[in-house]
């Protein structure tokens, strides 16, 4: 098995941490030839979503990754990368692949709260959640699984070959989201 982890810009390093302890192998996507080898699974980090937007856009990384995720290859969004899977975002802004149905609010806490931790039910387990100027969830289309909510907001959901999560399961020691994502790619 072999993840490839969008390294535009933003935590893309994390993820390769997280992906090392859980033994799997992976590499970066920093280029078009880079998607040209086999892998199983993508992971689009959390950073600026108009940034890894733009540059998807600009090194034509933007059409194969979208098919990619439309043929069905298992794919992790985390923060940014969550709002670079939506259809939908909230405020009329473009949105970029496009490819879940979820409609997401950017910098859904307010720019004041910058960020913050707390722990919520993931499934069926507590986890802590790290969230950064994070977006949040507004609503799911049909065929879209809730899989955590905070206040009464949405900040994990998952389509089929699709899960985002509005935090960073990167930056914590639990495991739980990756391998969530990695048994799509068992699948
Ligand atoms: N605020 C960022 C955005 O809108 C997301 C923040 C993050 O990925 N930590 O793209």
């Amino acid at each position: 098995m072999k993840i490839g982890i969008l390294a535009l810009q933003g935590a893309f390093a994390e993820h390769g941490a997280m992906l090392d302890r859980l033994g799997i192998d992976h590499f970066e996507i920093r280029k078009r030839e880079d998607i040209e080898k086999p892998f199983d699974g993508l992971i689009l980090p959390g950073g600026e979503s108009t940034v890894m937007g733009k540059l998807l856009r600009e090194i034509q990384l933007y059409a194969p990754i979208r098919a990619l995720i439309q043929q069905g290859m298992p794919v992790l969004g985390t923060c940014a990368g969550m709002i670079l899977l939506a259809k939908h975002i909230e405020g009329g802004e473009q949105p970029h692949l496009a490819t879940m149905d979820i409609k997401v609010v950017r910098n859904g806490y307010g720019r004041q709260l910058g960020s913050f931790c707390t722990t919520a039910k993931y499934g069926d387990i507590s986890l802590p959640l790290v969230f950064i100027r994070a977006p949040y969830i507004l609503s799911v289309g049909n065929g879209v699984e809730i899989l955590a909510t905070v206040d009464r907001k949405i900040v994990a959901a998952q389509q089929g070959n699709q899960i985002a999560a509005a935090f960073h399961p990167e930056l914590t020691d639990e495991t739980r989201v990756h391998e969530h994502f990695l048994s799509l790619v068992h699948r």
